[in-house]
Formats: structure tokens, C-alpha cells, sequence
């Protein structure tokens, strides 16, 4: 006894030594926390939870994560870790001490193993090894089925253990299961129906590295993670958190996805110690929150696998026996989920024993509780509705199988491009399931599952597609010049083409139907366009907008909106230019935000460049549009271009870096730059104002954006969808001096107050004098008025521009007069009118004649003798201006004649005499000559 307990404490001091050794060490922690959310959201995605009783979580952590959890402000206690507790570990060192299967094979029986199932079993067996640990050690996967070699048509699936390199009852499990299958092919109806209906994928170990973690002899010391120290079950791809909900994939998960693209696998499972039941999908979501479209259909075959254990078992084993994941607890990051939601395969995950590293004296045990449900499990590849695919010439198609108004997240099924088959497991319900494929006339059918475990065969040949072609031009919005090298592509489809010089590209063999056309060139907005292609060719005309990228160069373009721990301009870091835009500097627990709502004016793309330099997995940089989080980073992301689709309407894109509890890494920011925007509608309004009295100008006339439109009473018109960019507008007015000017629409609303300067008017006043006296009613003909004179003769106009005028004055009894006017300031004007002479003067009683006329320097003024003599002779200019004056004493009497001195002064041209005598005022044109 002595000596047994001795070397009990040996063991255990030289395994504790193992574990806090070479790679870091793993603890294994007990904490509390009641609250489901906390769990879920933040303790899950720190430490590997184990299992949760009541408050208490158990919890897997390395170095890192003990930390972590520590600043969150829990108080972990640290337990003992499983694989230091003592229980016998016996190794097999050579193949033959696996006969009972009570022991584990060290690393090198296991190779020997693998090798051995391939050459005993050429027929039925095939190893391969899809992937190399970080320590070097082999991925081992076995492929079972009968003909192994050939392509034939049948479902596949697939058992993986060990992912936690401690758990290791599936290990031995998943050896014993591929050697009964191969041992019993032939012999065993249930198992050679089995190989000969189905392919059987079998590895073992997931994660060698953690199982050996002491050395490939031995499994004492195994850890959960890898030899990161890095839990490979939160480290996958996870529909809800993102591509790298753990930080960058590790070199076997790496492994595992690449082989999971490689198959169409059907079913699997994953197999897990630590706790005992079977938990289906989702990992990601609470059941109320998402279900699995076919979460019925995995709650009954989790019910089968627990019954079958619990039939085979001793009482009290595998309790509580089945649980939607996310209801036990929220896992990010898990295989599961990840095989279930790229995949669209029908993965579960089992945990077999309550504890780890089970001692293998109990080995048998679990095989005997459990062998009924692993042979089961398979045999669900033989319900449901399965057949091919193919085409009419019997060409096997990959084709989509949807199950319509009940598939969802990713619940379709693929048929196997090699041979066509598919398999749909289903609950029990008529269902309609759509067969689609690139190039082919989907078919909708109609199934009636009568039972889970009912199969039917439903093979099914699709028509090609009426195909036709697309073909058209791309040219530069505005310019109208043709685009070369645009990329043109019908989203879903292979085809794609690339414009020649001349703009045209063609896509012939297309299906008929409707598809989402991409056009894409750098330096330009990359437009998506609905088509709807029917069996006439289509030539069409699409414009790309030139990109107008935001890069941040002249500080925060107005739109952006970042208020509290704002983002930041920096010049030290930059993606293009010299400048981008730097996250704020914020504590943990906290968020910088930048955001902007932009009217979407058609579907297409925003782009733009990252970087982020933050502690890896714990604090990002999450991009959401509307609200929606459309991928996140973290750690050191050097500059990368995400690019996502974005609908039209109004659509908030917002960019956070959000910190957790604690900790920081690297620069602690993330940085955005060069966004390119889809094309985005903003409002432009007009308010026109007079720029002499502010007064607002109605019915200015605005030409913007190829409209032409007029301002209101307030002199106000408002442009409600302009596109961005850089926009030129004329505004005129009668009365103001027109207004061309640029104008720039980028993120934001643009209010445009746009001053007229007004052109200075003048007016004129006429007098128009004939024979003498003020003549009414004379018209005068100006420009586009009519005026008339008064009682003194006179007429005004007003509102002439500064040029030249002709007028027109005429008056009954008059000659008509034409004259022009320079116009420059307000200006009074005499116009004298010339009587119509129809008969001499002197015999219509005319008494005055001036002769000759024209004269050069002496003029005479004839007159009657009877008449009293003139007082006044007055001389207008042909303007209306008095330019010379003549009284008595500048007149000589020559008889019935006077002599007029002083004209001689007058410079040539046309005169009009005013001629003053007693009570008569007469008017005489007359002309001076040389
Ligand atoms: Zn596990």
C-alpha cells in the first residue's frame, strides 16, 4: 500500500512537472457567474468552458487567458488539472497490446495502427493524412467503404475525436470502430450493407500534438489546446462572431476545413470527454434566438443516440443525455457549427465520459455503451430522400437541394460533383425540394417523408437552360468615353468578361433568368444592375461613376459623424496619401465610433482599406452597416481592403473599435482609409438673394444637375437626389447679372445661398417740342415700350440697361423723328419735330423762312411785312440742346429779310431754329454746311 501510494504521488509530481513545462502551461479553473448573458457573450469567448453547474464554470485556460479572465474581475480558483489526477494510463508500445483495446496506443502504435487497417484491409480501406501538426505529427483520416477505390455514389460522413487532445475515450473508440467495420465486412450483414452504401471517414486524433503533449509514448499530460496552448474548438470560422472568432486559425484547423471542402459529407460527429450527452446546433445561438432548420429533425436523432446508450449502459451514465448547444452554453469558434453552416453537413458534437483522460481499464466499457449508437448514427446515411443529379446526357451536376420555405443559414445540401448523388435527411412532412444547378432549369419536386427513418430514391435530370448572351458597352458617367478593362460579371455565375478599347464586352452561353450584373474597375464606383436575360440577345448601355475614394486627405470630410473618443486624421500611417483615419484613444469596457448615413442611389459596393494593430480576439475593429455587423478584426491586421455589398435606400455605415474588460496589444487602434463609397444621393438647395438689398429673387432660374427649375417666393429650389460630385450651376435672372459657378456634393446635405448682382437701370425723359410748342400724344418707341407724351410734352421710361437705344417719336402733323442715345446715366431729351410742309409757308401763314438751307455761315430770315418783328430766335441741336441764342441785336434788317450773325460759330449738321415773334413760336429745321 505504501509503496502504491508513493508512487501514486510520484506520478503526480512528475505529470505536474510535464504540465507547467516546455509550451506554456494550461490551467484548469473553477469561477463564478450566474448571469447566462456574461457567460454566453464574454466568459465563453475567454477561457474553454468545460461544463457549468449552477454558478460554477469550469473552465480550460492557458497563461494568456488566466489573465484575461483575472482583469474581467473574476477570481478563478485553479483546480487541479484533469490529466493530474492519477488513473491508470497503461500505453500499448506495440500493436498487439491494442488486441483488448484497454490501453492507448503511443503515437508510434497509433501510426502502426492506421498503416496496418490500409494493408490488411486494400479494399476497404484508405489512409491519408490531411494535415501536419505544429509539432509535425500526422492528421490521420481513414476512409471506409467497400470498393475504396472507386468514385461511386454513395453518402458520406464522418467521426473526428480528440480535438481536445485530454479527452480521449473517442480515440480509442473511433481505432475499434474502423478495425469492427473492416473486420466485419462480409461476414456482418449490418456492417457490409453499411460499407457498401456508404463512405465512412475515421480520425482519431485531432489533436496529437495535445494528446502527446508529454511525448509520443505516452498520454499522461494530454492538454485540451494544441501546442499553442490554443483550444482548436473555438477556433473555427463561426456564423455569428466571423472568421477568426479565436484569432488566427491554427495550422490544424487549417487542416480540418481544407478537408472538409474537399468532401460533401453528410453527417459527422465529434467526439468529446468532459461531460456525456450528444449536443446538436446551433453552438452559436440560444434556441431562442436561431434554430437549425432542421432542429427537429436533430432533436430526434440526439433522442436515439441517448436512448441506445442508456439501453446499453449502466444507470446514471450519459445524463442529461442530448441539449441544443447554445442552451448549454454558447460556444464561438466551435467545429460544429462551422461544418454545419459552410458545409451544410449535419454535424453533432458528443461528449462520452464526465471526465478526461479516461482510465483505460474503462475503455471496453464506453465501447460497449456506446458502439450500438456509433453504428446507428451511420445508418442514418441510408434515410431521407437520395439519388443523383445529372444532366440529359447522364452528366453528374453539382447541384444545390433546397428544401423550400424550410431551409435556412446555410441548411441546403450540395449533390457530389463526381457521380451527382445527394443526400436530404428530413423530418417526417411533404416537402418541396428545388434542384438547382449553373446552366440548368431548376426543377422543383415534391417528397412526403413518412418517417425519420424512411428512405426514398428521387433521381433527377435537369434541362439545360435556355442559354443566350449578353453583350453591351461601358462608358465613363459624364465624360461618355468608353471604359477598357472593366470587369464585368453576372454574380453566381463563371461568367465573366473584361471590356475591349471600345467599351464592349459579350457573355455568350448564358442562362436565361434573372442575375445581378457587377461591374467593376478601379478607380471607379462598382455598380451592381438587376438583368433579366431572356432568349433575345441584350445590348446594353451601362455608365460607371469615377470613384471618388475618401482618403481622408483634408481632414474630416464633413459627413463623417464621431463624437465621443472621437476618430482622428493621422499623417503617420496612411493606406493612400498621407493621410487615414485613426480610431480614438479610449480605456477598456470603452468604443470610439465613426459613422455616416448616406442615401444609397443604386446597389453596389463600399470598400475600403483596414489595419489594426489590437489585442488579438479580445479587441476590434467591427464595420456594420444599418447596425448589422459585417466583419470584425483584430490583432495585427497589416492594411487589407474589405469590400461589401450594399442596398439602395437610406444605410448608416459605421465603423468601431471596441475594447473588452482588459488588456491591450500592439498600437492599441484601428485605422480605416481610401473608402469608396457606393453612389449616394444628397439634397441640394438654392436660395437665391439679391446681392444690393438681400431681398430673396423669385423666379431666378437655376440649371443644376441637368434640371432647370425656379425659385420659389423665399427664392428657394431644392435639388432632392444629386449625385456626389463636382457640379457646375447658372443662375439668372432678368434685371442681374448671371451667376456660373462650381459646386461639390460629397457626404452631406448642401445649402447654396447664391447672391445676383443687379444691373444698374436708367431712365429717359423725353420733351418733344413741335413747332415750338410741348407735343401730346406724340409715341415714342423705345426698346420694347410705347410712350406717350402729356399736356408738357414729356414721357419718361425707366429701366433701361447702360447701351445704345434707337427711338422712334411720332406725332400727327409731324415728320416722324428717329434718333439714338448712348446710354450711361438718366438723361433728359428735347426732341423737336419737323411740321409736315405740304405748301409754302408763306401762303399757309407761315410767316418765317430761313434761307438759304442749307446755309455756311450767313442765314436769312424772311418775313412778312405786316408781322411784328422777331424778339427771340432760339438754335436746338438735333439732341434737343440749346446751343446758340440770337436777340434783336444780333439781327440786321435787309429789307422784308433779317441777317442772323453769330452762326457762323456752329459747327455742320442739323439745327432747329425756334423762332419768337409777338404771339407766333415757329419752328424751322435747318442745315449748316461748310
Ligand atoms: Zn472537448
Amino acid at each position: 500500500m505504501r509503496n502504491k501510494i508513493l508512487f501514486a504521488i510520484l506520478s503526480f509530481l512528475f505529470l505536474f512537472m510535464v504540465h507547467s513545462g516546455l509550451f506554456g502551461q494550461e490551467y484548469y479553473l473553477k469561477l463564478k457567474e450566474r448571469d447566462r448573458n456574461l457567460i454566453n457573450e464574454h466568459i465563453t469567448r475567454v477561457v474553454s468552458i468545460h461544463k457549468i453547474e449552477g454558478e460554477n464554470i469550469y473552465a480550460f485556460a492557458n497563461e494568456e487567458e488566466l489573465a484575461k479572465i483575472r482583469a474581467y474581475g473574476y477570481a478563478p480558483e485553479l483546480l487541479k488539472h484533469p490529466s493530474d489526477t492519477y488513473r491508470n494510463l497503461d500505453m500499448a508500445t506495440n500493436i498487439d497490446q491494442m488486441a483488448d483495446w484497454d490501453r492507448y496506443p503511443t503515437y508510434e502504435v497509433y501510426r502502426a495502427m492506421m498503416k496496418r487497417f490500409e494493408a490488411q484491409f486494400p479494399e476497404l480501406c484508405r489512409l491519408d493524412s490531411i494535415g501536419t501538426t505544429i509539432k509535425g505529427r500526422k492528421l490521420y483520416v481513414l476512409k471506409i467503404t467497400s470498393q475504396v477505390d472507386e468514385l461511386l455514389p454513395k453518402p458520406e460522413m464522418f467521426y473526428t475525436s480528440s480535438i481536445h487532445g485530454n479527452e480521449t475515450t473517442g480515440f480509442v473508440l473511433m481505432l475499434r470502430l474502423a478495425d469492427h467495420l473492416l473486420q466485419n465486412y462480409g461476414s456482418d450483414s449490418r456492417v457490409t450493407k453499411m460499407l457498401n452504401e456508404s463512405v465512412i471517414y475515421l480520425n482519431p486524433a485531432a489533436n496529437p500534438d495535445g494528446t502527446y503533449k508529454s511525448g509520443n509514448h505516452t498520454v499522461a499530460g494530454a492538454t485540451r489546446g494544441n501546442a499553442n496552448g490554443k483550444d482548436m474548438n473555438r477556433n473555427f470560422p463561426d456564423p455569428r462572431v466571423g472568421t477568426y472568432p479565436s484569432g488566427p486559425h491554427q495550422p490544424e484547423t487549417i487542416a480540418m476545413m481544407e478537408f472538409a471542402q474537399s468532401k460533401n459529407l453528410s453527417l459527422s460527429a465529434n467526439f468529446h470527454d468532459g461531460a456525456e450527452l450528444i449536443n446538436y446546433p446551433w453552438d452559436a445561438w440560444v434556441s431562442s434566438e436561431r434554430k437549425h432548420a432542421d432542429h427537429n429533425w436533430f432533436e430526434a436523432i440526439s433522442i436515439q443516440w441517448a436512448d441506445q446508450v442508456h439501453s446499453n449502459s449502466p444507470q446514471g451514465y450519459f445524463f442529461p443525455g442530448y441539449t441544443h448547444g447554445g442552451d448549454w452554453y454558447v460556444v464561438a469558434g466551435g467545429r460544429q457549427d462551422y461544418m454545419n453552416y459552410w458545409h451544410h453537413c449535419r454535424e453533432v458534437t458528443l461528449e462520452l465520459h464526465d471526465n478526461f483522460l479516461t482510465a483505460t481499464e474503462l475503455l471496453p466499457s464506453f465501447w460497449n455503451y456506446q458502439k450500438e449508437s456509433l453504428l446507428s448514427y451511420i445508418e442514418w446515411l441510408q434515410t431521407g430522400v437520395s439519388g443523383t443529379v445529372m444532366n440529359e446526357a447522364g452528366v453528374p451536376l453539382e447541384a444545390r437541394i433546397t428544401v423550400l420555405n424550410h431551409d435556412k443559414d446555410e441548411s441546403w445540401v450540395r449533390s457530389n460533383p463526381y457521380h451527382g448523388h445527394y443526400l436530404r435527411m428530413l423530418e417526417p412532412g411533404t416537402w418541396q425540394l428545388e434542384f438547382s444547378a449553373f446552366g440548368y432549369v431548376p426543377q422543383v419536386l415534391e417528397v412526403e417523408v413518412t418517417d425519420i427513418d424512411s428512405s426514398q430514391t428521387l433521381n433527377v435530370i435537369l434541362k439545360k437552360a435556355v442559354t443566350t448572351s449578353i453583350a453591351g458597352r461601358v462608358y465613363e458617367f459624364g465624360t461618355n468615353k468608353p471604359l477598357k478593362d472593366v470587369e464585368v460579371s453576372l454574380k453566381n455565375t463563371p461568367h465573366i468578361a473584361l471590356t475591349d478599347s471600345s467599351g464592349w464586352f459579350q457573355m455568350d452561353s448564358v442562362s436565361i433568368g434573372n442575375f445581378e450584373l457587377r461591374i467593376a474597375k478601379e478607380g471607379f464606383i462598382t455598380s451592381l444592375n438587376e438583368v433579366e436575360l431572356d432568349t433575345t440577345q441584350q445590348i446594353i448601355e451601362l455608365f460607371l461613376f469615377p470613384g471618388d475614394p475618401e482618403s481622408f486627405e483634408e481632414g474630416l470630410t464633413p459627413g463623417f459623424l464621431t463624437e465621443t473618443n472621437p476618430w482622428t486624421i493621422v499623417n503617420d500611417v496612411s493606406y493612400d496619401g498621407l493621410s487615414s483615419l485613426k480610431s480614438g484613444e479610449i480605456s477598456h469596457n470603452r468604443t470610439s465610433t465613426v459613422s455616416i448615413p448616406l442615401k444609397i442611389a443604386a446597389r453596389g459596393e463600399i470598400s475600403f482599406a483596414l489595419k489594426t494593430s489590437s489585442e488579438a480576439s479580445y479587441d476590434f475593429l467591427k464595420f456594420y452597416i444599418n447596425g448589422e455587423e459585417k466583419a470584425a478584426w483584430s490583432g495585427e491586421t497589416d492594411w487589407t481592403v474589405a469590400t461589401f455589398a450594399v442596398d439602395t435606400g437610406m444605410q448608416v455605415f459605421e465603423w468601431k473599435y471596441i475594447k473588452d474588460q482588459a488588456d491591450t496589444g500592439g498600437s492599441d487602434a484601428a485605422w480605416i482609409d481610401q473608402i469608396v463609397f457606393p453612389q449616394s444621393f444628397q439634397q441640394v438647395s438654392f436660395e437665391i438673394l439679391s446681392s444690393s438689398s438681400g431681398e430673396p429673387v423669385n423666379e431666378a432660374l437655376i440649371q443644376f444637375d441637368s434640371k432647370s427649375q425656379l425659385t420659389d417666393q423665399a427664392g428657394i429650389f431644392v435639388f432632392s437626389e444629386v449625385l456626389r460630385g463636382t457640379k457646375i450651376y447658372e443662375v439668372s435672372k432678368d434685371g442681374f447679372q448671371n451667376v456660373v459657378d462650381t459646386l461639390v456634393v460629397s457626404f452631406v446635405n448642401v445649402f447654396n445661398k447664391v447672391y445676383l448682382e443687379e444691373i444698374p437701370t436708367y431712365s429717359i425723359m423725353f420733351t418733344v417740342i413741335g413747332s415750338g410748342l410741348p407735343v401730346k400724344d406724340a409715341k415714342i418707341e423705345i426698346y420694347d415700350n410705347i410712350l406717350w407724351t402729356d399736356n408738357e410734352g414729356t414721357a419718361t421710361t425707366h429701366g433701361l440697361f447702360a447701351r445704345n437705344y434707337e427711338y422712334i417719336i411720332s406725332a400727327e402733323g409731324y415728320n416722324p423723328y428717329t434718333g439714338v442715345i448712348d446710354l450711361k446715366a438718366d438723361t433728359q431729351l428735347v426732341v423737336m419735330l419737323s411740321p409736315v410742309l405740304t405748301e409754302d409757308p408763306a401762303e399757309v401763314g407761315v410767316f418765317w423762312k430761313a434761307f438759304p438751307n442749307p446755309f455756311s455761315d450767313q442765314l436769312h430770315l424772311m418775313f412778312k411785312p405786316d408781322s411784328s418783328g422777331p424778339l427771340l430766335i432760339e438754335v436746338f441741336d438735333p439732341a434737343g440742346k440749346r446751343v446758340f441764342e440770337i436777340n434783336e441785336d444780333g439781327m440786321e434788317s435787309h429789307g422784308s429779310s433779317l441777317v442772323l450773325n453769330g452762326l457762323d460759330q456752329l459747327q455742320k449738321g442739323i439745327y432747329f431754329l425756334r423762332i419768337l415773334a409777338g404771339k407766333e413760336i415757329l419752328v424751322q429745321k435747318v442745315v449748316k454746311v461748310e
